[in-house]
């Protein structure tokens, strides 16, 4: 009897970039996993640890019921069932348990606040489209401007969101952001133009959210979001939306959201997958009762490294902004309780039910954390990262790789990017097997060589080498900085990406 089992994004490098697997003779969740993993061995690791249990940071969904409040891995499937596979994904996610969720959960401001605020001739014109809505109306214009809204991070979700949220007239967007804007921005970032590139991305977003609304405040905060100030920012807020690209600052909205009771419009992106939600602890789960712990790095790709589809964050920034505004006004059913998931390839929007877990280690019953902790650590991430102008131990800088090449010295440059980035450009004499069919075409490769590893910028080829050093190729090097580097140092005829 089969069943079908739906990969998400990041996985289906692992099923032959299947989306759907189906899967016969199975009448258990831990059977349908097994024949899964049987004829796609290298699923494993990324579902399973060292115990055989499934991981944390990967959810099995029934349906659109969630495993673990039925019967775990020994909940029974039957014929014509789908089960889904829902990792965490970093790049930029209530009401099954908690009952009815009220409606306008979060919403901020007391009828007292409401009523003080006063909309202006110019402000009145400006926003005639809402207020002849009877769902908007004169009350829903002034809770629009009565609240405060804080974004972290104005990159790919960030920049939609944030100019709808200024155009429908939130009285206060406070703005998170650090990054300066890249020219490899502009392929979906709408907020910053051409000739913004290399200004600081607080300031040029700050600038184009006056131009569209000069009656609202923008707030900029330019620090990174750290343990020791996110209590006191999120506290001058109603509400945080979060357009992150990282688990450790997720994890860090997540708990400073619910220490200060305030909801976290979730969404995220990786190719051409979203994940939507709205975590609000008072009426719902957090992203703690999703994914307890963070995936260990490394396992799951960033979009810097996986690619995103340029709309994509146009289209889940644009839900965020939508949940931001409905939960400002107390209009709609939130998405509190509700985990969107949407597949642009297939055009496709799914829901699944998210509980509130007992367990949760923030907002369950019995929750062991009651301060903000440390993030990186949380994530595996080292403290301080090699300096990048320095090779370290195992690895050859660009320069060191052009002179071994001049002189002759025969070695391996193996190339562990993907297809699509070796049609982008490619090092002369360099061999491709990308990083995920490194374990699978080992035996194109010979232990007695030296390989000199490289991929875009270092990241993936410090893991191949690691992998190529368990399997024996004691001889293996990594090449610091990639084919940017090299293209900045060695050949700068190359494009870079
Ligand atoms: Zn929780």
């Amino acid at each position: 009897m089969p069943v079908k089992v739906l990969i998400p994004t990041p996985l289906r490098r692992f099923t032959g970039e299947q989306a759907e697997v189906e899967v016969n003779d199975a009448a258990t969740v831990a059977e349908a996993l097994s024949v899964l993993i049987r004829e796609h061995d290298a699923l494993k690791k990324h579902l399973f640890d060292d115990q055989d249990k499934i991981r944390s940071f990967v959810n099995v969904y029934v349906n659109d019921d969630d495993i673990r409040y039925l019967d775990r891995e020994r909940t029974s499937i039957k014929e014509g069932d789908t089960l889904s596979i829902v990792p965490s994904i970093a790049g930029g996610a209530a009401a099954g348990g908690v009952g009815v969720v009220p409606k306008g959960n979060g919403t901020p401001a007391s009828a007292a606040v409401v009523d003080s605020v006063v909309l202006d001739q110019d402000e009145i014109h400006r926003y005639s489209r809402h207020l002849i809505m009877p769902e908007v109306g004169m009350d829903g214009q002034k809770r629009l401007k009565a609240a405060k809204v804080l974004c972290v991070g104005a990159g790919g979700l960030g920049a939609p969101l944030t100019m709808y949220l200024a155009a429908a007239g939130i009285g206060r967007i406070g703005l998170v952001e650090f990054d300066v804007v890249d020219v490899t921005n502009l392929q979906r970032q709408l907020l910053y133009s051409t000739r913004d590139v290399g200004r600081p991305k607080l300031e040029a977003a700050a600038e184009r959210l006056r131009h569209l609304n000069p009656h609202i405040e923008i707030a900029p905060h330019p620090d990174r979001l750290t343990s020791e100030n996110a209590l006191d920012l999120v506290a001058g807020y109603d509400m945080v939306v979060d357009g992150t690209d990282n688990f450790p600052t997720r994890y860090l909205v997540n708990d400073a959201c619910v220490l200060t009771g305030k909801p976290n419009v979730y969404g995220s992106i990786f190719r051409f997958e979203g994940q939507l939600s709205v975590f609000s602890a008072n009426a719902g789960p957090c992203y703690r009762c999703l994914f307890p712990t963070p995936p260990p790095p490394g396992l799951v790709p960033s979009c810097a490294e996986g690619g995103v589809l340029g709309v994509l964050p146009g289209i889940i920034g644009s839900l965020q902004a939508l949940e931001a505004i409905k939960l400002a006004i107390g209009a709609g059913d939130s998405m509190i309780g509700r985990l969107l998931l949407f597949d642009a390839l297939a055009l496709k929007f799914r829901e699944l039910k998210l509980r509130k877990n007992p367990e949760c280690p923030i907002c369950g019953p019995h929750r062991t954390i009651t301060k903000l902790v440390d993030y990186d650590e949380l994530c595996g991430i080292p403290r301080a990262e090699p300096a990048a102008d320095k090779a370290t131990g195992d690895e050859l800088t660009p320069r060191e790789v052009k002179a071994m090449m001049n002189r002759g010295e025969p070695f391996v440059l193996l190339d562990v990017r993907n297809v699509a980035e070796w049609n982008i450009c490619r090092i002369e004499g360099a061999r491709l097997i990308p990083l995920d069919a490194l374990e699978r075409r080992i035996s194109e490769l010979d232990t007695a060589d030296k390989i000199v590893v490289h991929c875009r910028s270092g990241v993936r080829s410090r893991r191949a080498v690691a992998t190529l050093r368990d399997m024996g190729f004691t001889k293996a090097q990594n090449m610091a900085g990639g084919i940017l580097r090299w293209t900045d140092e060695v050949d700068p005829s190359l494009p870079k990406y």
